[in-house]
């Protein structure tokens, strides 16, 4: 289908774009890898007025390590997490999973900022930031706030985030415990039917298309720091969850998999 007509405007810098979300209010959408956002307007999902592309604002791709933390601007691109050395060294898990994320010329547009703010559960990114115990910088018109990972996401496609906020920058504490990533899907290039991240040998454990947001699974986390069994501590994975049912999985099936890849990512990771 064809998106519904709408303007379109080049930011020139982050401040450029938040003044015109200022401006434009509800009616603007940033477009950024444009990968997520450009299908939903083909389908008419999304709908905006106004596109504000920051996809071109070079000085927000960037990966480098800060004071113990690593620190990426949102307009990074999947393929330049999956090539960092910066991360292969310090958040291997985070380059890793960056090479999962659909085919090649996804992940030469998605940005990372993008994904985060698209807060798709089924996205395999933010369950890894989410595992790595991440922080986001939202700018808006009154100056910059940190977010937690955990209170970003509020429901599906849904975060803190308000009209006239940016995303401008993810960060994550240098990481070089074991981890380990489980994706399961169909064929190499598709989303996850379900996915879990471990990182730190099980101190931080998430969980991809489980619900309405990346989850993270802080009852498997608390059974290993008590001392549980991988096994154990995986039979947990899916209590209280009310996964999605779609044409791939039903909420048993789903289940299933968050217990049996939680428990083959723990082992791999310890
Ligand atoms: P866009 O599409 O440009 O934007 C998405 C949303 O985020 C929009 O609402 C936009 O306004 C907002 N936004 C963008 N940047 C910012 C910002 N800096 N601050 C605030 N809001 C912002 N993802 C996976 O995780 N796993 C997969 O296996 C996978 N497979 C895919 C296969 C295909 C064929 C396609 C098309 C996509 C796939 N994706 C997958 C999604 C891909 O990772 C997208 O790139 C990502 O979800 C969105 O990033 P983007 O930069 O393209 O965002």
């Amino acid at each position: 289908m064809i998106p519904i007509a709408f303007d379109y405007t080049l930011a020139e810098s982050a401040d450029h774009a938040i003044a015109l979300l200022g401006e434009f209010g509800d009616e603007a959408k940033l477009l950024a890898g444009g990968h997520s956002l450009v299908p939903m307007m083909k389908y008419r999902l999304a709908a905006p007025a106004q596109l504000v592309d920051v996809g071109r604002l070079d000085d927000l791709r960037y990966i480098r390590q800060e004071n113990g933390h690593i620190a990426i601007g949102a307009l990074t691109r999947h393929h330049e997490l999956e090539n960092s050395e910066v991360l292969e060294t310090n958040a291997p898990l985070l380059k890793h999973v960056a090479s999962l994320v659909g085919d090649p010329s996804v992940r030469h547009r998605g940005t990372l900022g993008g994904t985060m703010a698209h807060a798709d559960p089924a996205s395999d990114l933010p369950a890894a930031i989410m595992a790595l115990g991440g922080t986001l910088v939202a700018q808006g018109p009154n100056g910059t706030r940190e977010i937690a990972v955990e209170d970003f996401f509020t429901g599906y496609f849904e975060s803190v985030l308000a009209d006239d906020e940016m995303l401008t920058e993810i960060r994550v504490p240098v990481s070089t415990g074991a981890w380990n990533y489980q994706k399961f899907n169909r064929r190499a290039q598709d989303w996850a039917i379900v996915g879990v991240a471990v990182a730190e040998g099980g101190k931080g454990v998430s969980l991809v298309n489980m619900g309405n947001t990346p989850i993270r699974a802080g009852n498997v986390e608390a059974a290993l720091a008590g001392g549980a069994t991988a096994a154990d501590a995986a039979a947990l994975a899916a209590n209280d969850l009310t996964p999605p049912e779609d044409l791939n999985a039903d909420a048993v099936y789903r289940s299933h998999l968050a217990r049996e890849l939680t428990q083959r990512a723990l082992e791999a990771a310890r």
